[in-house]
């Protein structure tokens, strides 16, 4: 009989940093140069909460009321004080005010219409960094600009105020796991190469990988990974919290 403890979300998050410190070393990158969010959609302030004393600074959030509610929950936590959010969900241009100025980075814009309500929505001299979905498999019915239309997307949004743009997202299609998902991988590397020449700037940042497939993202030149089961286990149904 097996007496085998699941693990603790200690554990979990621990072995997530292992696996990213080798991946890391394995393609010869700066561990500095790649960020762990950890994705807290559906999970409980509680966890975060555990995470951020244990030293997780990056947190990502799919769903804009949740969001806002942990947010505002876990500011009065001082071990949380230094909490990066992150969102990287789907966003309805209704909702772009409440994310504009509510997060370190907002990796989903996919459109010039949610764009231009991310920058109206801005304060006077605010900054919002955020990052283009790009639609890598094409896939109809999927979030995200498709790779043709990226590059016009992205001049349209360098000229709106108080939006800075700093890379590309992508979400592979779903049987993109492990190295199935490293082709995709390798195009939106492609795609943000080709953009930085024709922007004539530096884009730095790729989000890309998840639990399945975070180390093959790393070796393709991931800058933020989105880790949310292999740390935090099982995702319920619906929000805890
Ligand atoms: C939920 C989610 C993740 C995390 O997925 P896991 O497979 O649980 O690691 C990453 N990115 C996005 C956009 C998500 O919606």
């Amino acid at each position: 009989m097996s007496h085998v403890l699941a693990p603790t979300l200690r554990e979990r998050w621990m072995a997530v940093r292992e696996g990213l410190d080798n991946a890391v070393q394995a393609s010869g990158r700066r561990r500095e140069d790649v960020c762990l969010v950890a994705v807290s959609k559906y999970h409980p302030t509680a966890a975060i909460a555990e995470l951020a004393a244990l030293g997780q600074k990056d947190f990502g959030e799919n769903y804009m009321q949740e969001a806002r509610a942990k947010q505002t929950e876990l500011e009065k936590n001082p071990a949380c004080a230094a909490i990066r959010w992150h969102a990287i969900g789907a966003l309805q241009t209704n909702k772009a005010k409440d994310a504009a100025g509510h997060f370190a980075l907002i990796h989903s814009v996919d459109s010039l219409k949610l764009a231009e309500a991310l920058s109206r929505r801005m304060p006077e001299g605010g900054m919002q960094d955020i990052l283009l979905q790009v639609n890598i498999g094409e896939e109809p019915q999927k979030a995200g600009v498709h790779p043709d239309a990226l590059a016009e997307l992205a001049e349209s949004v360098e000229n709106l105020p108080g939006l800075r743009l700093l890379g590309l997202m992508c979400l592979p299609p779903r049987c993109g796991e492990g190295e199935a998902a490293r082709p995709w991988f390798v195009r939106l590397r492609e795609l943000r190469d080709a953009l930085e020449r024709r922007l004539g700037r530096s884009l730095p940042h790729l989000s890309m990988g998840m639990s399945g497939d975070f180390r093959q993202a790393v070796e393709e030149g991931a800058t933020l990974v989105r880790v949310g089961t292999d740390i935090f286990g099982p995702r319920p149904n619906r929000p805890v919290s």
